[in-house]
C-alpha cells in the first residue's frame, strides 16, 4: 500500500483561533452565567447546562449558529486545509468542542468536505429545539482510566485507533494543538510522526517544562501564517524525501522548533 500523512487537528486554537464554547458564551452575553456552572461542574457538563439556560432566556439555536459563524478562522489556515488535502492527505479533527458547533463552523467555511473523520462531543438539537452537548465518554457509566484528561474525553483513546490504522496502512501521522487534553494523544506518535504544538499554549508549556515522553518530531508555531507554511513544508518533505534539509530550516519557528528538540534532549540526556 502506497505511504501516506495523516493529519489529525485539534480544533479549538487550532483551526479557529478561539475557543468555540467561550467564543459563543460571551458573544450572547453569558460570561457570567457561564463562570458560575464552571465552579460546580466539569465542562462538558456545564456548556450543556448553559445551552439549557440560553434556550430558557428565548435564545435560538440560530442565533448561537449565527454566533459560531463570527468564530475567527485565519485564512491561512484555511488554505493549508485545503493544501494538504489536495496534496492527498487524509485530514481528521480530534477535539473536545462538539460536533454541532464543529460542523456549524466548517460548514461556514466551506471546509467540512475536506475532513474524512470528526472525532468530538455529540452535540443535537433535542425535540424542544434546545441544543444539547454530551460526552464523547460517558463518565457517568464508567471513568476513561486517563488521570490527564478531562472525565469526558481522554484523546489518546481516539488518536490510538487512528494510529494503529495509519500503521497498517504504512502511514505517518502529523498531529496539531495547543491544549493541555492534546499533550496524552502526543504520547501515541511514533517517532516516524511530527508533532506541531502551538507555542506559548499549554501543550507547548507542557513539551517545555516535563522530562520528554514524547517521541514526535515536533515543530512549533504560533499564528495561522506559520501553521500553514509549517505543515506544507512537512507534508513536502514526506514527499520528497531528498529534498536537503538544510533548505527547509530558514525560519524563525523551525530554529524554536530545533531548540525545543535540543532543550528536551539536554533534559533526557
Ligand atoms: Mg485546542
Ligand atoms: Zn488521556
Amino acid at each position: 500500500m502506497a505511504a501516506g500523512l495523516v493529519i489529525v487537528f485539534d480544533f479549538d486554537k487550532t483551526i479557529i483561533d478561539s475557543d468555540s464554547d467561550n467564543h459563543v458564551v460571551d458573544s450572547l452575553g453569558f460570561t457570567e452565567k457561564f463562570d458560575d456552572f464552571l465552579l460546580t461542574l466539569p465542562w462538558n457538563s456545564a456548556i450543556d447546562n448553559m445551552m439549557a439556560e440560553i434556550h430558557k432566556q428565548g435564545i435560538s439555536v440560530q442565533q448561537i449558529a449565527d454566533a459560531l459563524n463570527t468564530a475567527p478562522l485565519d485564512p491561512h489556515i484555511a488554505a493549508a486545509i485545503k493544501s494538504a488535502h489536495s496534496l492527498g492527505c487524509e485530514l481528521k479533527i480530534v477535539s473536545d468542542a462538539n460536533k454541532f458547533y464543529i460542523d456549524t463552523i466548517l460548514e461556514h467555511h466551506d471546509l467540512a468536505k475536506y475532513f474524512s473523520e470528526i472525532h468530538t462531543n455529540p452535540g443535537f438539537i433535542d425535540q424542544d429545539g434546545k441544543l444539547r452537548i454530551l460526552p464523547f465518554h460517558d463518565f457517568h457509566d464508567s471513568s476513561h482510566g486517563c488521570d490527564l484528561c478531562p472525565p469526558n474525553m481522554c484523546k489518546s483513546v481516539i488518536v490510538k485507533g487512528i494510529k494503529d490504522k495509519a500503521m497498517k496502512e504504512n502511514k505517518r501521522m502529523i498531529y496539531l494543538g495547543d491544549g493541555k487534553g492534546d499533550y496524552c494523544p502526543s504520547l501515541q506518535l511514533s517517532k516516524m510522526d511530527y508533532l506541531m504544538p502551538r507555542k506559548n499554549y499549554p501543550l507547548w508549556d507542557i513539551l517545555c517544562n516535563t522530562p520528554l515522553l514524547v517521541k514526535a518530531e515536533i515543530h512549533d508555531w504560533s499564528s495561522g501564517e506559520d501553521q500553514e507554511r509549517l505543515l506544507l513544508q512537512l507534508i513536502r518533505r514526506f514527499l520528497n524525501p531528498i529534498q536537503p534539509a538544510q533548505g527547509l530550516y530558514v525560519d524563525v519557528n523551525e530554529k524554536n522548533a530545533m531548540l525545543i528538540n535540543s532543550n528536551i534532549s539536554a533534559k533526557i540526556m
